[in-house]
């Protein structure tokens, strides 16, 4: 069992934890435990992004088909690949920012406690990759999770939220002391999933991000003030008459569905 405060803290004072590979492993099993029994099934691949010591990995493998797991740092991968022989475990020495996904042919799963310091790329990584998804798991700073569940009219609500929720059903797992952390990170974390719900068509969702980018532009100005630098006064009035929007209303306040609303109006 990797995932105990003895056997990381054993290690970590013959490597110490990379800072700047945002290195905090798990240390509590029972949750690491439950993060991959939701993320994996037994028939398929999951790939894991930074298995570090293997904490996650090894329970991972317990409950897929086999893992394939991508490691920038050479001490983490050489160490995992001492302790975790497993024939289904495939062990990557790569930056998975640089890893070609077209390989992946098979439906897979996806499960990973995220380095906060590239969560995003690593996220928009696959969110924008051909991968036939089942379900994303990851371990996300607390507020990034808030981020991209957030509904319309909130503080937290953006671009980002809307773009991830029109591709898949997001969902906040657990949230998660830094605690069960070793070195503890000074956020919160939350485990986030993401199902998708959408066939991909990739030339709508370029259009209609642009669409939503644009509204945001300038986040605390009207919707109509967003707009009229890109469209003409009576096609804004067209968009207001048949979506029904008020005359100052912000895009913060429009739901998704009046973004694909706009856009049909609009194209
Ligand atoms: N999975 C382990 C656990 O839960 O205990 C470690 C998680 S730690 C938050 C993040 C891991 O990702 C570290 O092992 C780090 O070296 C690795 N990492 C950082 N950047 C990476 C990248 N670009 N590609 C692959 N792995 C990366």
């Amino acid at each position: 069992m990797i995932a105990n405060i003895s056997y990381v803290k054993e290690v970590m004072g013959e490597l110490k934890a990379k800072k700047k590979y945002g290195q905090n492993f798990l240390i509590d099993f029972n949750i690491v435990d439950k993060i991959a029994k939701g993320a994996c099934d037994k028939e398929l691949k999951t790939i894991e992004i930074g298995p570090g010591l293997g904490s996650l990995t090894e329970r991972l493998l317990e409950y897929s088909k086999d893992v394939d797991a991508y490691e920038i740092d050479i001490d983490m991968y050489e160490r995992l690949k001492e302790n975790l022989k497993d024939e289904r475990l495939t062990l990557y020495h790569e930056d998975f920012l640089e890893t070609d996904l077209s390989k992946y042919q098979e439906k897979i799963n996806i499960c990973a406690n995220l380095p906060y310091y590239v969560t995003t790329p690593i996220l928009f990584k696959i969110f924008e990759s051909e991968l036939d998804i089942k379900k994303i798991t990851v371990m996300v700073q607390k507020e990034v999770a808030d981020r991209l569940k957030a509904k319309a009219g909130s503080e937290d609500y953006g671009a980002l939220s809307i773009e991830v929720q029109y591709l898949y059903d997001v969902k906040v797992e657990m949230n998660v002391p830094s605690s069960v952390f070793y070195p503890a990170p000074k956020v919160e974390s939350s485990v986030i999933s993401f199902t998708p719900i959408r066939e991909r068509d990739r030339e709508f969702e370029e259009e209609f991000f642009k669409l939503v980018k644009n509204c945001f532009r300038m986040r605390r100005k009207t919707l109509h003030n967003n707009l009229k630098d890109l469209y003409d006064e009576e096609m804004i009035k067209r968009i207001y008459g048949e979506c029904g929007f008020k005359e100052n209303i912000r895009a913060q306040q429009l739901s998704l569905d009046d973004f694909i609303n706009m856009y049909k109006v609009i194209y």
